[in-house]
């Protein structure tokens, strides 16, 4: 049984998040995504929220697929928490330079730390590349149309917490 530990913020979920987890379901049994939760940075929605829209989202993407998904939130060192879980494999997606020159020192530390797992590098399909979780908050506080960005989860969560 090989488990795969996807750790992030999903600050909310959005399509590049589950281009990855639908790529990451595909390659191991089991796969849990985790997410970060820092004391000092509050984020838009709660850890509840968030995995309320990766659950609903998967379900909606994946089908059956998505049983072999789990959510649980964690602080600290994500190796520390790729162990507890009994994961091997880390799973991280790569959109540009930016996030390769950092996940290749982030891999190359954590290997260290944890050499029994295995840093694996998806690369951004085409379509969500562009994508991320920061500039699909900025425009939904401005108003602006993020559904072509998001799961339809996380658009209705978004309304509902701009509106209110
Ligand atoms: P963000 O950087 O959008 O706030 P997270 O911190 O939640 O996202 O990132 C969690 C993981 O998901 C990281 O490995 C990140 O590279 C990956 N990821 C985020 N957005 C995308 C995307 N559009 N395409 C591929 N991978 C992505």
């Amino acid at each position: 049984m090989k488990t795969a530990f996807y750790p992030g913020s999903f600050d909310p979920a959005t399509n590049g998040h589950m281009d990855i987890l639908g790529r990451a379901l595909a390659l191991a049994d089991s796969v849990i995504v985790a997410i970060g939760i820092h004391p000092a940075k509050k984020g838009l929605f709660t850890f509840e929220e968030r995995k309320a829209v990766l659950v609903k989202s998967a379900k909606a993407a994946f089908g059956d697929k998505a049983n072999a998904m789990s959510v649980i939130s964690f602080e600290g060192l994500v190796v520390d928490a790729a162990i507890l879980h009994g994961a091997s494999i880390l799973i991280r997606g790569l959109r540009d330079a930016t996030d390769f020159d950092y996940e290749m020192q982030m891999a190359g530390m954590n290997g260290v730390m944890a050499p029994d797992i295995q840093t694996v590098f998806l690369p951004a399909s085409p379509a969500t590349r562009p994508i991320t979780a920061t500039l699909v908050r900025q425009i939904a506080a401005m108003g602006g149309d993020i559904s072509a960005f998001v799961p339809k989860a996380a658009a209705e969560a978004l309304k509902t917490h701009f509106k209110a």
